[in-house]
């Protein structure tokens, strides 16, 4: 989500005159856009205000502010502790950049800019472009959260759940195709809770669908609770939308899901998965893990093992829990260090395995993919699978933005390496 917001981020400014740079000491305004999921976000942003003190120690200082969820959760704090910030802005406000940096501006007074308004936020930006001409494109249709994970600090700095209007998304779908998107990824922090005018995500992804030049629709990050039939049954029928879902599960622990409050049973999450399979075998899943959650036992930790090796999830997240400020989790004992450690070794360990054994079944084998772009380092393309693996192979300029066959080769843990297969050379098996 960050991604998506930086480039709308930028959409904001450049009304107001400003380029992005890749040259640091060339900036007269520095934007940090953070992140507070986990912790050390908080410190890190001070180490890159460090680096940018140093390197305009002999310049003229350019405008600093932080956004997003750090400068959400820590406004005050930030001012207080490092005068170089000139201003914060939350993840709900940065529609009103344009005005705030004028106002800095005219009156060079430090900003604290971090109220909740999603709705405003998006009347507002309604004008979304393909700024950066990627084939791929994040939308955003769903923010904030209603659920309160007990370890989560998103609904105390992304808000309450807010989902846009149908017909805006839309209308922003359409824009990105015509500016030469050919996968939508549907965002938000719990896409599948979206909900505007009895419209679900179903309805969403049977929408965006029908405009023709679009090829793969995605949609990211559900929860387990939200998989709703309308959902599940829509992968019976749509020709859009991919076999990968990223169905975050946090633990195989029955008792562990409680603790976290997560609102769901394991056998409710095997349900969605055996159902998903019964329609098309080809579906796999990802998934996010919390490792040492307070209170996990080694019983607990095997059945995420348990978990792991039923489901055989293909690319997935796994963190140590990390308490969040002003969290229920926050304020529970936490388990020793050395342990979340070791668990979450082993756990990497498995699904890594996994992963390479799914990417090496598919080698010899000739996949769809959607191509992205040319490679910098080389004169190889980049594409991705239907299942997201990147790809990489010989290919050229036209077939960016084409979906093309291509005959895997050999594999490694994260990538499959591959060669188109051109239509005269395709024999029908
Ligand atoms: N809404 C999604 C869900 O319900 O699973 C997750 C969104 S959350 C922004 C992304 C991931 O960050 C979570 O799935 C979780 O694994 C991880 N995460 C969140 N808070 C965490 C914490 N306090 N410690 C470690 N990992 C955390
Ligand atoms: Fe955080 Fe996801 Fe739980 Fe919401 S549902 S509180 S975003 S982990």
């Amino acid at each position: 989500m960050n991604e998506y917001d930086s480039n709308r981020i930028y959409d904001v400014v450049k009304e107001i005159g400003f380029k992005k740079t890749e040259i640091l000491s060339e900036a007269t305004c520095y934007l940090l856009n953070t992140c507070h999921i986990r912790d050390k976000a908080k410190e890190k942003v001070y180490h890159e205000i460090g680096r940018l003190k140093k390197n305009f120690r002999l310049k003229q200082k350019p405008i600093v502010i932080v956004a997003g969820c750090v400068a959400q959760a820590e406004n005050e704090e930030m001012l207080k502790r490092e005068p170089y910030i000139d201003f914060v802005i939350g993840p709900q406000a940065y529609h009103k950049l344009n005005n705030k940096i004028q106002e800095y501006l005219k009156k060079q007074k430090r900003l604290d800019e971090t109220e909740f308004d999603a709705i405003s936020k998006f009347s507002f930006l309604k004008n979304i472009k393909n700024s950066s001409k990627k084939v791929s494109s994040f939308l955003t249709i769903q923010e904030g959260c209603d659920k309160f994970c007990h370890f989560c600090v998103v609904p105390y700095t992304r808000g309450p759940e807010f989902s846009r209007s149908f017909n805006e998304i839309v209308k922003e779908a359409k824009i990105l195709v015509d500016n030469g998107v050919r996968e939508i990824i549907l965002l938000g922090q719990n896409v599948n809770a979206y909900e505007n005018k009895n419209f679900r995500l179903s309805d969403l992804i049977f929408e965006i669908e029908k405009i023709p030049k679009i090829s793969r629709i995605r949609y990211t990050t559900s929860h387990p609770k939200d998989m709703t039939d309308d959902l599940i049954n829509l992968y019976k029928v749509s020709k859009k939308l991919m076999p990968l879902v990223h169905l975050p599960v946090q633990s195989g622990s029955d008792k562990i899901l409680k603790l976290m409050n997560r609102k769901h049973l394991i056998s409710d999450y095997l349900k969605v998965y055996e159902r998903l399979k019964e329609i098309n075998s080809e579906i796999e899943f990802s998934s996010d893990f919390i490792v040492g959650y307070p209170g996990e036992s080694e019983n607990d930790f095997n059945d995420t093992l348990n978990l792991v090796e039923k489901i055989k999830f293909i690319n997935s997240f796994s963190f140590i829990f990390s308490p969040r400020p002003g969290t229920v989790a926050s304020k529970l004992e936490t388990i020793d260090r050395e342990i979340s450690l070791k668990r979450l070794e082993k756990i990497q360990q498995k699904l890594f395995n996994h992963q390479i054994n799914k990417n090496k079944s598919l080698e010899k084998r000739v996949i769809d993919v959607l191509v992205e772009n040319k490679t910098k380092e080389s004169s190889k393309f980049f594409g991705r699978s239907e299942h997201m693996t990147p790809v990489i192979f010989d290919g050229n300029n036209d077939e960016v933005g084409k979906i093309v066959k291509v005959q895997i080769i050999k594999s490694n843990q994260n990538t499959l390496f591959g060669k188109v297969i051109r239509k005269s050379k395709l024999r029908v098996a």
